[in-house]
């Protein structure tokens, strides 16, 4: 057993005044590698006084000071990215190469951050009536809660706090306690770039902490992502205080096969974003729907090249880690039996993988299942590993009613050479991400990120422009300077003559 990782609160670690700890383990090695602190209640409204009283000298800095802040961090960030992913890996599994375009996705949103100058432009009408202007401007909203999963340590909290600092405002960050190092390398690199102490602050911990932050007054809005039931709470519990909240939930995407399809593409693709990261991304594909012409060609050569992938140890070359706890490894790999049980076709059982790494980590291979009936939990519900559903269908029709009878909605991908078909399939699928042979559509920083259905509460996406929108707030100015030769006393209404 290692060390104990500390909050981090007002620009320096803290350890705050609970006694509960939480072990973090190295998921590929199946040890406990160090213990996080779980915040109290009180250990929260503690980060939370240290944000509010960052917050007027903040959002009263320029924007050209934030902006150097911001760029700074960039090139730490940039030249330091090894570091982080090293860090991710042990604490989340990832393989490396994963682990750093993790960190590149995040940039992203950190060079989006950096266009707070425009982003921030307010809206002008000059003579909106005779000698009235009107203005628009925006402000930030104030302290923000980040409440981030375990599946992306790094991007999900830089899809926030980047343009919430930007924009202006402090932050509390909670990230998942099951990977929560890099969480505290980012709000330290961020002080080293310049940032006040008190602007980011990191709280560690479990339902206690985040329950805290949700009912805390002085905190503004929340953005939240992890499962559907705990993103419905959240939103449930912060909008009834008042706040401004953005809760992604879970998701189960469909990836729908036509027969004109490349089925050499459409089968890499399938590998990639069904088992890219053990499976653990909300993005992942978890079923594919095979048309029944091509069916059997289709199960065939994605077996092919489950057979290729290594899986092992995310530090010494391989293309899959570990999941991120034992009792996650067992959960999913329960979802073996029950698909069978069910009526599906078990086509290969990650089960008995045999992994490149240390026996005691959490192993479990690809699995792939076919003829997966709808009515099984192995299609219904979220598995969140690497387990790839096959689902035939007869054609397109019966594709899109099952994709639109999901309760989810985050992402979907099409893959076919029929243009009319992908424009039809964009137009039908209620579904907030689509991919046109693409598996994975995660959109770039400029536009927004989100789902629809169960796998978004609230109206505000992530990052884009809809991410700028929910860390401000409007204000319009109605002005008028009157000119030395206006006409007296006039008691009426303007009548926008
Ligand atoms: P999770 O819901 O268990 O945890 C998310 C956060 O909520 C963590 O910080 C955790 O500490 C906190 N939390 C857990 N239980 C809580 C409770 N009872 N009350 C209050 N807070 C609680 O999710 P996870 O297992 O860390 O992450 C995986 C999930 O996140 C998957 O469902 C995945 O689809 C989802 N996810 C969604 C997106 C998206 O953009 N829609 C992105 C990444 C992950």
């Amino acid at each position: 057993m290692g060390d104990v990782l500390d909050h981090y609160v007002d620009g320096k670690p803290w350890s705050g005044t609970s006694d509960r700890l939480s072990p973090v383990y190295d998921p590929a090695r199946g040890v406990v590698t160090k213990e996080v602190r779980l915040a109290s209640p009180a250990d929260v409204s503690t980060a939370v006084t240290a944000a509010t009283a960052a917050l007027t000298e903040w959002s009263r800095t320029s924007i050209a000071a934030r902006q150097n802040v911001m760029f700074r961090f960039r090139e730490l960030l940039t030249a330091r990215r090894d570091e982080l992913a090293a860090i991710l890996t042990a604490e989340h599994g990832k393989v490396l190469a994963d682990a750093a375009g993790e960190i590149a996705r995040g940039l992203e949103v950190v060079d989006l951050a950096l266009s707070m100058p425009h982003l921030a432009k307010g809206e002008f009408s000059q003579n909106a009536s005779t000698g009235v202007d009107v203005y628009t401007v925006t402000e930030p909203v104030g302290v923000v809660a980040i409440i981030t999963p375990f599946n992306f340590p790094a991007m999900v909290p830089l899809w926030f706090f980047p343009l919430a600092v930007a924009a202006g405002n402090t932050v509390v960050l909670k990230p998942s306690e099951k990977d929560p190092s890099a969480s505290n390398w980012l709000a330290e690199l961020m002080v080293e770039a310049g940032l006040p102490p008190g602007v980011l602050n990191v709280v560690h911990g479990d339902k206690d902490a985040v329950d805290a932050l949700l009912t805390h007054p002085d905190v503004a809005a929340v953005s939240f992502v992890g499962s559907t039931p705990i993103a419905k709470h959240v939103y449930t519990v912060a909008t009834g205080e008042g706040k401004r909240v953005q809760a992604l939930g879970g998701a189960k995407n469909h990836m729908l096969v036509l027969p004109d399809a490349d089925l050499d593409l459409a089968a890499d693709a399938a590998i990639n974003a069904g088992f890219g990261s053990a499976g653990e991304r909300c993005m992942a594909v978890s079923v594919v729907m095979a048309v029944e012409s091509i069916a059997d060609q289709l199960v065939s050569r994605i077996r092919d090249r489950m057979g290729g992938l290594r899986i092992g140890d995310g530090r010494t070359g391989n293309d899959m880690g570990p999941l991120i706890t034992g009792a996650h490894r067992d959960r999913v790999g329960d979802y073996i039996d029950v698909a069978g049980r069910d009526g599906a076709t078990v086509v290969v059982d990650g089960r008995s993988v045999s992994a490149d790494g240390d026996p005691a980590g959490f192993w479990l291979g690809p699995t792939l299942l076919d003829d997966v009936p709808l009515t099984s939990a192995a299609y219904r519900d979220e598995i969140f590993g690497p387990v790839l559903s096959v689902v035939r269908v007869d054609g397109f029709a019966e594709a899109i009613a099952i994709i639109n009878s999901s309760p989810y909605g985050n992402g979907t991908a099409i893959f076919t050479n029929d243009g009319g078909a992908a424009r039809r399939f964009q137009q039908e699928v209620q579904v907030g991400m689509i991919g046109i042979n693409v598996p994975i559509p995660v959109p770039v920083a400029y536009h927004s990120f989100g789902g629809w259905k169960a796998s978004l509460f609230g109206d505000s996406k992530a990052y884009g422009k809809a991410g700028y929108a929910f860390y401000t707030r409007e204000k319009a100015v109605t002005s008028r300077w009157l000119d030395p030769s206006h006409g007296g006393i006039n008691l009426g209404f303007p009548q926008n003559t």
